[in-house]
Formats: C-alpha cells, sequence, structure tokens
C-alpha cells in the first residue's frame, strides 16, 4: 500500500497511508479510499459432495476454491452469483435458487494492493453433478469432494476454510 506515493492531485509525494482504509495526502486535500469490496462464494452442493474449483493464479495458486467473485457495480449479490457461474463454470443457473447463508471477511492481495473483502456465502442445491469445460483462465480443473473429505489446508482463502468448517459440522 505503501507503494502509492505521488498523490494524483497535487503530484507530490506526500501520499500517507493510514494503515487501515485511505490514503490523505499531507500537501492538499486528496482522499482515496480503499473500502471494503463485496464478493460471493458459491457453495454448489450435490448430496454429500461440494463443488471447488483449483485455481491456477495467484493468490493462492494451486488451492481449492469455491466458485464466486467480486460483485460489479450496481449488481446484487445474487446476480453476480448468476454471472461468475456462467463466467468461471459455463452452467446456467436457477436466479432463485441461490440461498444467502452467512459471511466472513477476507484479505485479497493482488500486486501489492490488498484489498479487504466481504465474502458472502451462498448455497445452491443440485440434484446432478456437472463437468466442466477448461476454458477460463482463473480455473484450471473443477472437482467434486465429499464434505467428509474435504482438507482444509488445501482451501485457498481463510474466509472459505472459517466458513466451510462452520457449515459442515
Ligand atoms: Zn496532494
Amino acid at each position: 500500500m505503501e507503494d502509492l506515493k505521488f498523490c494524483p492531485k497535487c503530484g507530490k509525494d506526500t501520499l500517507i497511508w493510514d494503515g487501515n482504509i485511505k490514503w490523505t495526502c499531507s500537501n492538499c486535500d486528496f482522499v482515496l479510499f480503499n473500502n471494503t469490496a463485496a464478493a460471493v462464494a458459491v457453495i454448489i452442493k450435490c448430496k454429500n459432495e461440494l463443488f471447488f474449483t483449483v485455481r491456477n493464479q495467484d493468490p493462492g495458486k494451486g488451492k481449492l476454491d469455491l466458485p464466486g467473485g467480486f460483485c460489479d457495480p450496481r449488481e446484487s449479490s445474487e446476480e453476480t452469483c448468476y454471472r461468475e457461474l456462467h463466467e468461471e463454470l459455463d452452467i446456467v443457473t436457477d436466479i432463485s435458487r441461490f440461498r444467502y447463508l452467512g459471511s466472513r471477511p477476507n484479505l485479497y492481495p493482488y500486486k501489492n494492493i490488498v484489498y479487504n473483502t466481504m465474502d458472502l456465502f451462498f448455497l445452491y442445491e443440485v440434484e446432478e453433478k456437472f463437468e466442466i469445460k477448461l476454458q477460463e483462465s482463473e480455473v484450471s480443473a473443477g472437482i467434486w469432494i465429499a464434505t467428509s473429505a474435504i482438507d482444509f489446508d488445501k482451501i485457498a482463502f481463510e474466509s472459505q476454510k472459517s466458513f466451510l468448517r462452520s457449515y459442515i459440522s
């Protein structure tokens, strides 16, 4: 966060990161907030198995992830679920069937900026397991894992570890 030194308004190297939520310029009145970003994670469930993707990029490259992503501006979280599952997995879902379960805060470091997110967890139950076409750059594989066989150390994000532990128990 300290990489950002130059104020985009007055041009001086007087930007100060407050260690929490915003940069302020000590030379002019410029302020930039790094507000918490909303994101969704979808637990796709078929009987006693859950669907995970394997990440092929950092953060968490090679680790397990739930399908989902950041909410776009002016989008409901259910619309984000629908869009992300379509983009990531090429599946068309019934938007009325995403069931909100709860949330966890998370950190998402990306290119020297750490984003605070609020991960909203949704359940989507399916009658039959599906296979995904491997075309999307964020995903290298999709796997179904029985809830009793989930290795929490292989899950990429702390928010998902924490939430899935409480969801499954
Ligand atoms: Zn300034």
